[in-house]
């Protein structure tokens, strides 16, 4: 909103407020401005209160003498006898403008978000407001759609919801995302990449719920990686949800299909273990997707894990990883399969509450290999910026998306610059013969190492 019409909107209010407090003894302009701004959460615009202070004068509400403080001339306002009585008159109106206000903000709040440019002006309407802004943190209060007890916060919409009303909220807000993207246009096959984690199970129920609307199928695919117990709980967590919804669940056994398990590339490649199992995920969900007939496969990264790649990607200075990171990939040359992120501008927090509020089954454990890196510095850290400035990820990620991407793009991302990898067919990065998958494949099954392939 912009500052005029906030302000116009409350020109009633904030007179009856400097009403109320000339009622206590009189005052200056700045220490009414100070106090009212303290009353609404945001400073008040220079000036603004000497405008209603004139008016109010000029009604003869209240009068006004001069002083002085510290030398300096200072004008003090005193309420009036018909100034008292406008006050008192006012009581009805004030309570009926509090109802009026509950109803209306319980409307917008249930909006939290309604589109993406709502958010970034909703975002920046804190941004002013700094330390200040108006999100109460602790108790989540009353639905914003209902006005029922709230079961959950979202600090960044400044909204509370219900148990049965936060799902559908959270449901609508992916479904704008697919369609500001444009993630489904004529999709007829989705496979979603299930690992058996609280996000892509939200996300798998979250898309299945779109089927009919879209007018597309889903099916479920699951990779099992070969990590002991971890990777047992995750393909049962998956074959859960499948069942559950009722869409065709592929299980591919990475073992069965490619010779070797995440753990036995890991042990013959000297790079980080998370690098490593990336790049084999990467891979063969790219080829199961195929394999399934999908022409899209969606991935459950969430707004946290795209913001902390941002800013990796910041810190070492890598344009073209950047380049490529985007909501949508288109298919191409190599690869007939467009992959999307339809999770890409929701909270963590926020799937973390879905699927508790769903009772979804998840499996919560930890990857034994994960390799304790800066990533989980940088996402706490993120998130500490995020507690004091809600919606800051969320801008971060949706700014980079709508306008940074873009332009790096056009910079850094050029097609000729993708190889062919001499074993597979897939696609290499630039100067390179054989892709990373290959290369990992061929240190993990012993059948030699492929001079300069692997990082
Ligand atoms: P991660 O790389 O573990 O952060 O996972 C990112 C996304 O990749 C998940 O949200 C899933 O969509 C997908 N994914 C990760 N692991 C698996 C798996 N074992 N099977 C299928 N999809 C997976
Ligand atoms: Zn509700
Ligand atoms: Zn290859």
């Amino acid at each position: 909103m912009r500052g005029g019409r906030r302000y116009r909107l409350l020109r009633g209010i904030v007179s009856l407020l400097v009403l109320r407090y000339l009622a206590e003894g009189e005052e200056c302009g700045y220490g009414l401005r100070r106090r009212i701004s303290g009353v609404l959460g945001e400073a008040l615009p220079p000036g603004y209160i000497y405008v209603i202070l004139k008016s109010l004068r000029g009604r003869g509400l209240l009068d006004a003498r001069e002083g002085s403080r510290n030398g300096r001339r200072v004008v003090y306002y005193r309420i009036t006898d018909s100034g008292m009585d406008f006050l008192l008159r006012h009581r009805g109106a004030v309570e009926a403008g509090r109802r009026a206000i509950e109803e209306l903000t319980r409307f917008l709040e249930g909006r939290g978000g309604e589109s993406a440019r709502g958010d970034r002006d909703r975002h920046q309407t804190y941004w002013r407001r700094g330390a200040r802004c108006a999100v109460p943190a602790g108790s989540p209060g009353r639905c914003a759609i209902c006005g029922r007890p709230a079961a959950v916060r979202v600090p960044y919409a400044n909204a509370s919801f219900c148990e049965e009303h936060y799902p559908q909220w959270l449901e609508r807000r992916i479904r704008r995302v697919t369609d500001r993207y444009g993630m489904f246009d004529g999709v007829r096959r989705v496979a979603v990449a299930v690992s058996g984690g609280k996000d892509s199970v939200s996300l798998l129920h979250a898309l299945a719920g779109l089927r009919d609307d879209h007018g597309f199928e889903v099916v479920g695919i699951h990779l099992d990686l070969g990590i002991g117990d971890y990777s047992r709980a995750s393909a049962e967590a998956a074959r859960r949800n499948f069942e559950m919804l009722g869409v065709e669940g592929r299980i591919v056994d990475l073992r069965a299909r490619y010779g070797f398990s995440v753990p036995e590339a890991v042990r013959a490649v000297r790079r980080p273990a998370c690098s490593t199992c990336g790049v084999v995920k990467r891979y063969a969900l790219e080829e199961a997707a195929e394999d399934a007939g999908a022409d899209a496969l969606a991935t459950g990264h969430n707004l946290d894990d795209v913001a902390q790649f941002v800013m990796m990607g910041y810190q070492s200075g890598d344009l073209e990883g950047l380049a490529r990171l985007r909501p949508v990939i288109p298919a191409g040359r190599h690869y007939g399969v467009r992959s999307v992120k339809p999770l890409f501008l929701i909270y963590e927090r926020d799937l973390a509450e879905y699927a508790r509020i769903r009772g979804l089954p998840v499996a919560g454990a930890e990857c034994p290999l994960r390799d304790r890196t800066s990533q989980g510095f940088i996402r706490r850290k993120l998130l500490e910026i995020e507690e004091g400035m809600p919606g800051f990820m969320l801008r971060l990620v949706q700014e980079f998306a709508d306008g940074v991407q873009p332009a790096l793009a056009e910079r850094y991302l050029r097609e000729e610059d993708v190889g062919t990898c001499r074993i597979c067919g897939r696609p290499t990065s630039k100067g390179r013969e054989i892709c990373s998958f290959c290369a990992i494949r061929a240190r993990a099954l012993g059948t030699g190492t492929v001079p300069g392939a692997t990082g």
